[in-house]
């Protein structure tokens, strides 16, 4: 079985010394994981402070965004390739907040992603409908709009760098939870997108929107769910610890 994924998202919290206190915290409870694989995004300042902290370990640390060109002229940026270099294991592209509070378009986030997948990150790719859209009953046209374009960059030698996202907006950081039929409903349809498009691929899926201890054994107990992307309870090591204790024994 493959193991279960547990990706924090730190956003744009914790300095780098804070950021280190943290993730040796993290460092220690993941040492002799069994079936979780836990990684963690902090903000780029932290990013090098975190990996030296947590070298030699079962942690994947990565970053919450990444530029598809080497480098250059963008100012404001950080590349995919300066994030291999110095050892994120991954990136996400399209989260809700670089899609919803910056303005970033599908198109921007195509090519994030195809930068991402290209100099070998596994790439974590966010996606859901925002609220206004599920009440219109959009959801499946918003899965299929913002899915068809990642999986046209997935091929038979990075598909295994693919890890989905289903985050639906009105869900983040708010404390409301898509419900277990919903998360069902669209986990199905996001597998016949994948079976449709690119049918060698099996990535994982991963829920998120506002996870926590409370919710996360029955989100993990649905079919086809291989783990979460956590915001706010990545933040909390009391929190967090038992999100992985039900990862490690579910
Ligand atoms: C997120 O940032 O991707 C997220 C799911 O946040 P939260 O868990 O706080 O809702």
């Amino acid at each position: 079985m493959s193991k279960h994924l547990l990706i924090g998202n730190w956003k744009m919290n914790l300095l780098p010394e804070e950021a280190t206190n943290l993730i040796s915290q993290y460092a220690t409870l993941t040492k002799n994981s069994k079936q979780t694989q836990v990684g963690i995004a902090p903000t780029f300042l932290a990013i090098s402070a975190v990996l030296a902290e947590s070298l030699h370990n079962n942690l994947w640390i990565g970053s919450q965004n990444a530029h598809h060109e080497k480098d250059g002229a963008f100012t404001g940026e950080v590349s995919a390739a300066m994030l291999k270099t110095i050892g994120c294991s991954f990136s996400l592209t399209g989260h809700s907040e670089c899609r919803h509070l910056l303005n970033e378009s599908q198109d921007l986030i195509n090519k994030r992603s195809s930068g991402v997948l290209d100099y070998q990150l596994k790439l974590v790719y966010c996606f859901g409908e925002t609220l206004a859209e599920k009440e219109a009953g959009l959801r499946s046209q918003v899965l299929l709009d913002q899915l068809l374009p990642i999986m046209e960059l997935i091929n038979e030698k990075n598909q295994e760098q693919l890890i989905l996202a289903y985050e639906p907006v009105w869900a983040i950081g708010t404390g409301k939870v898509a419900t277990i039929q919903d998360i069902k409903d669209s986990v199905s349809e996001i597998n016949e997108i994948v079976k449709n498009t690119k049918p060698f691929c099996k990535p994982p899926i991963l829920y998120g929107g506002s996870v926590k201890p409370d919710n996360y054994q029955q989100i993990l107990a649905v079919q086809g769910i291989s783990g979460a992307l956590v915001g706010g309870a990545s933040l909390k090591y009391e929190q967090f610890l038992e999100l992985y204790k039900i990862s490690e024994n579910s």
